[in-house]
């Protein structure tokens, strides 16, 4: 048994879910297909929602524009005779959602909690219309197995009871199972939560974790994982076979094809995942797997991670441990740090997500509070404006000067490196630069190793 996914793009439009169709319908055994929203609507969603909270009375335009763009592809998607009850059904919850905005337009008010519950209407109606497109389709509601804990402020997986409830809803009969992707539910509140932006694909890696698939694909509108993002490096070209642990390292640094969660459970139960393009089905597409065959490339592509700040704090030889005791309070806390080296200092040097820079200042100005008044420079310095730039690949350690190499030719093009990570890992390089000239140094360094 296989999991397919659609993204936002291949469920967007008529020509592209009649796409979907066909290649759903061509499989001959039962098959799990989840769906994203309609390419583009969650971003208009979170839009619409904030209009109503600062009350501008434009967001009843957007509703109806969200309405009609669904009534419109039902009308030219679904056969007739099972239109009018995916129109009943749909137009039932798109009058949810006008409600819920009205709602949120007289509170003037956008909780957390509401935005959620706004953007699950994207995936509840798009696998509505999927499950009823498709010949032998079947719903299968996510917010009734893909549960959530709380864990420092986000809302992240709960994988041992999500695993339990996926087993027991699809032990029934199916022929082809149409899931929601992205959204779940709190295990203790049941309120509506998400998986985070993008996290399709990880509702889809959770299932065929669950239900040991032979196979997880994921269908974009790219003919597979590619040396770098070809809407930045047009010349980019499709890699045919990565790791599980190259692929992890480029998405998560930056590389949007699979939502960076995604990959462990499915590493875990060694099953391969597919990049394939719904816009050229046939095209090979890259196989994610664990195993070693060459795929003639030795680096497997550059990334971009933009905005990650630099944290450098000093170290005191009267002062035990800094580093240890600044790695361990950001980790328990949840904060993933991205370990640097920054030429002529020798103190501590990560980068981190921006999302997460205040976090992670509040914690080591907390975790030196008792000895910052005599050991100043413990702390953290912080510099903003700059992106990180990955290198991913085989064996890097053994390429012991590539590091010095990129740098070299960045300096070449003009661009300072303001840290970098050689030798720290043998499957990802990364450097930070200003993230004005993130782009460049993307170009130059793709074209230097790929
Ligand atoms: P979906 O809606 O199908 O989930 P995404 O937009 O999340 O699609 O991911 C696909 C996009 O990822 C591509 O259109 C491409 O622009 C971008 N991308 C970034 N890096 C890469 C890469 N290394 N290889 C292929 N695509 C990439
Ligand atoms: N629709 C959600 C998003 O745009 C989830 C996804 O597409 O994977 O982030
Ligand atoms: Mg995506």
């Amino acid at each position: 048994m296989k999991v397919l996914k659609f993204g936002g793009t291949s469920v967007g439009t008529v020509e592209s879910l009649t796409n979907v169709k066909k290649i759903v319908e061509a499989i001959p055994e039962p098959a799990v297909v989840v769906v994203s929203a309609l390419g583009g609507l969650t971003d208009k969603l979170i839009a619409t929602a904030g209009k109503a909270s600062h009350d501008d009375p434009s967001y009843r335009d957007d509703m109806q524009a969200i309405s009609f763009r669904h009534f419109n592809i039902i009308s030219r998607v679904i056969d007739e005779g099972k239109r009018d009850e995916a129109l009943r059904l749909v137009g039932g919850l798109l009058n949810d959602l006008s409600r819920l905005f009205d709602g949120i337009s007289l509170i003037r008010h956008l909780p957390q909690q509401t935005l959620d519950m706004v953007v699950s209407f994207g995936e509840r109606i798009s696998s509505i219309i999927v499950a009823f497109m498709i010949d032998g389709g079947k719903r299968f509601d996510s917010l009734d197995f893909i549960k959530t804990e709380e864990w420092f402020g986000k809302n992240i997986a709960d994988q041992k009871l999500t695993t339990s409830l996926i087993k027991e809803k699809f032990s029934v009969p199916f022929d082809k199972a149409i899931v929601p992707g992205f959204i779940s539910t709190d295990r203790k509140t049941g309120n509506i939560t998400n998986l985070g932006r993008g996290g399709s694909d990880f509702t889809a890696a959770l299932i065929a974790a669950a239900l040991d698939a032979d196979l997880l694909e994921i269908w974009t509108d790219v003919d597979g994982f590619m040396t770098a993002d070809p809407r930045i490096i047009p010349e980019a070209e499709v890699v045919p076979r990565m790791s599980f642990v190259e692929s992890m390292e480029l998405c998560t640094f930056g590389a949007k094809v699979i939502y960076p969660p995604t990959i462990y459970p499915v590493f875990h139960k060694n099953i391969p995942i597919k990049i394939l393009n719904t816009f050229n089905p046939t095209a090979p597409g890259t196989l994610v797997s664990d195993s070693r065959m060459d795929s003639g490339f030795s680096i497997k592509g550059v990334s971009v991670l933009r905005s990650t700040p630099l944290f450098s704090i000093g170290s005191y030889s009267s002062v035990s441990n800094p580093e240890s005791r600044a790695l361990n309070a950001l980790a328990r806390q949840g904060v993933k740090i991205y370990p640097m080296t920054v030429s002529a200092n020798a103190a501590l040097n990560f980068a981190v997500a921006a999302d997460d820079e205040e976090k992670a200042r509040a914690i080591l100005l907390s975790e030196f509070a008792p000895e910052i008044p005599s050991h100043p420079l413990l702390a953290p310095s912080i510099k903003g404006g700059l992106s990180t730039v990955a290198v991913v690949g085989e064996n890097l350690k053994s390429q012991p000067r590539l590091g010095a190499r990129i740098r070299n030719s960045l300096m070449r093009g003009g661009i300072a490196v303001e840290a970098f990570s050689d030798g720290m890992s043998d499957s990802t390089l990364t450097l930070l630069v200003d993230s004005q000239r993130a782009n460049d140094a993307l170009r130059i360094v793709h074209s230097l190793v790929v």
